[in-house]
Parts: structure tokens; C-alpha cells; sequence
């Protein structure tokens, strides 16, 4: 047994130190971001803010209203050729799209039967729960001969050695996280995890190194969270929580005390498993749960929350675009991050 005793990081133990700016407003500041891909070789442009791969969230309909900021979605798994060949607007809305895969037989014919029909889909997300296995970089390896022009997502893990394995395995971006998710037990059920900005630090700088990108998966409860990732060098951040109980992801409204509610799960909770797979498999545990969130309208309005928040972000610290953040971030290690009187 050994103990690493040095501190990690969670968004909630930092804040940014402001600095002296010459911007004199926020609407200067560029979010956008241009990125060309290690083995792709794809250049994408957009806002780096991406709708995770959930229920409720990686939906068609979220895509449509997210692709007008630029912002990606990842569309859950359960996305086959049938539902994208319903969308009207697929052939306007792909380039901020991501397909998804797990490892299983079942849902690698799904994604290779999409691609055989609609090539133009350039991202191919392959994520699961524990990245650390040996069976998932040798499939992240084939999946990377079959589709050598295609930008490969994989995940998700959190340390600095197995960025890098993935990367060596044909990641163009490796997707970070384990544990710090709004509807995530894993922690509880596990006890495996790492603090999310520490893990966010840690593993862009094992990708850059090796001109890969990541993702920082999980854990944003509030746009200075967002903010935050982007400041320890996140190249996308993936909102899970902060986009779901929008009018957009289809959710059936459930009134109670004259509010209305959306249902919200973890793609491991044991609602998501009984609905795609028939239950739960006697030798696991559920590792996510379901929460009960009050409607929140249009996400048009989360996103420009969002945005504003990361564009003072950059005023406060004298960034001018979304890309200087990260050289303009001074992270001051704090006990408590806001005052919470009035919750
Ligand atoms: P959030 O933005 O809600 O904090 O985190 C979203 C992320 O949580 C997802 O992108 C995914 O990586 C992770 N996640 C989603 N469902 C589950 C689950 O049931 N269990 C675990 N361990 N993680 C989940």
C-alpha cells in the first residue's frame, strides 16, 4: 500500500486570481477556437462546450439548438442509424456532433452501420466507465485502422500515463473524468476517483505534449466551473448536469407542488440500465442515480448564462480569447469558494 500525499484539486478548492486587463468589455472576447486533430488531421472550429453523451442531453433535438452557438453534443449510444436517418437537419448539423460507441459487438455494428450511410460524421466518441483497461486500448487501436480520417474520442480516465496510452492507441482526445459527475456514485460504490481540475491539469499536459487534446468530462455545477477547467487547460468541457432538464431534451414534465420536474439519470444508473439493457447484470452495481430536476425552459438561456460566465472569466484574468486562458490562469487555492447565506 503506499499513500500520495500531495493535495489534488477539485473546481470547488480554487478560484482565479484577477490581474490587471486592458479589455474594456466581455463582448470582446473570442470563445470560439480552431482545432486541428493529431491523427484526423481535421480542423474544427467552434465553441469547445460539449452536451454529454446522456439521456435528456445527447439528444437530436439539443444538437439542433446547441449548433447555432457552435457548441457540440455527443448523442448517446442509443442513437442508431434509424433515429439519424429521421433528423431533417442532420446534414446542416454534423459538424458539432459526435457519435458514440462502447466496446460491446452490439454497439460497434451500430456506429459502423451509421458511418456506412452518413461518412460525413467526423467524431467517433468510445467511452467507457474505466478507461484503464487493456481490451479497451487495443479497441480504440482498431477502431483507429478502420477510420484513420476520423477525430477518435476515448475515455475516460484521469491520470497522465494512460492520456498518453490512449493517445499512443489512436485518441486524437481523450475524455477526463472518473467519479466527479452531477448523477455519478462511482466514488461512493467504489471508492476510485480523482479530483477533477487536478485530473483536468494532469492529463492536458500528457496530451499536449503529444499534440493530442482533451475533454474535461463531469463535475461543472456552475459556468465559474467551466471557466475553470478551460483555465487548467482544458480543450473542451463536457456538461452533463448544467444541460439536462431543458425543453429540448424530451424528458417527461412531472408537476408536483405547482412546479414541474424532468427526470435526470446517470448512464449507469439503474433506471438507464433497465431501460437499454434489461436491468442490471447480478455481478455489478448500479453506479449512477436518478435526480428530479425543476424544468429550466430553453437552453438557450443556459448556454448564454454559460457563456457570460466564461467570457468575464477572461476579463477578470486579462484573457482576451478563450485560447490565452489557460497562460492567464493563476489558480489561488481556497476554503470556500462563494458565500452561501442565501441558498
Ligand atoms: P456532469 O456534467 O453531470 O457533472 O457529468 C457528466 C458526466 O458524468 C458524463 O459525461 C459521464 O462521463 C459521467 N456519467 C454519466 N452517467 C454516469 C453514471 O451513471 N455513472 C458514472 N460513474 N458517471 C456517469
Amino acid at each position: 500500500m503506499r499513500i500520495e500525499e500531495d493535495i489534488k484539486l477539485d473546481y470547488a478548492d480554487v478560484l482565479f486570481r484577477p490581474k490587471r486587463s486592458t479589455l474594456s468589455s466581455r463582448k470582446d472576447v473570442e470563445l470560439k477556437r480552431t482545432y486541428k486533430f493529431k491523427y484526423s488531421k481535421h480542423q474544427w472550429s467552434g465553441t469547445p462546450i460539449i452536451a454529454a453523451n446522456m439521456d435528456g442531453v445527447g439528444e437530436l433535438s439539443i444538437a439542433k439548438s446547441l449548433s447555432k452557438f457552435e457548441i457540440m453534443t455527443c448523442l448517446t449510444k442509443q442513437h442508431d442509424l434509424k433515429i439519424i436517418k429521421r433528423s431533417p437537419v442532420i446534414k446542416e448539423i454534423f459538424p458539432h456532433i459526435s457519435l458514440s460507441t462502447g466496446t460491446s459487438d452490439k454497439d460497434y455494428k451500430k456506429l459502423n452501420e451509421i458511418l456506412k450511410e452518413f461518412s460525413f460524421f467526423e467524431f467517433i466518441c468510445i467511452d467507457i466507465a474505466n478507461g484503464y483497461s487493456d481490451h479497451f486500448s487495443k479497441f480504440v487501436r482498431s477502431v483507429r485502422e478502420k477510420y484513420p480520417t476520423k477525430t477518435i474520442i476515448a475515455g475516460n480516465v484521469v491520470t497522465a500515463d494512460m492520456t498518453q496510452e490512449l493517445v499512443m492507441s489512436g485518441a486524437d482526445i481523450v475524455k477526463v473524468g472518473i467519479g466527479p459527475g452531477s448523477v455519478c456514485t462511482t466514488r461512493i460504490q467504489t471508492g476510485v476517483g480523482y479530483p477533477q481540475l487536478s485530473a483536468v491539469i494532469e492529463c492536458a499536459d500528457a496530451a499536449h505534449g503529444l499534440g493530442a487534446h482533451i475533454i474535461a468530462d463531469g463535475g461543472c455545477t456552475c459556468p465559474g466551473d467551466v471557466a475553470k477547467a478551460f483555465g487548467g487547460g482544458a480543450d473542451f468541457v463536457m456538461l452533463g448536469g448544467m444541460f439536462a432538464g431543458h425543453e429540448e431534451g424530451g424528458g417527461k414534465k412531472i408537476k408536483k407542488n405547482g412546479s414541474q420536474f424532468i427526470e435526470f439519470y446517470g448512464s449507469s444508473s439503474n433506471t438507464a440500465l433497465d431501460k437499454h439493457y434489461g436491468g442490471l447484470a447480478e455481478y455489478r452495481s448500479s453506479e449512477g442515480k436518478k435526480v428530479q430536476l425543476k424544468y429550466r425552459g430553453k437552453i438557450k438561456d443556459t448556454v448564454l448564462n454559460i457563456l457570460g460566465g466564461v467570457r468575464s472569466s477572461c476579463t477578470y484574468v486579462g484573457a482576451p480569447s478563450l485560447k490565452q486562458l489557460s497562460k492567464c490562469t493563476t489558480f489561488i487555492r481556497v476554503n470556500q469558494q462563494f458565500n452561501d447565506t442565501f441558498k
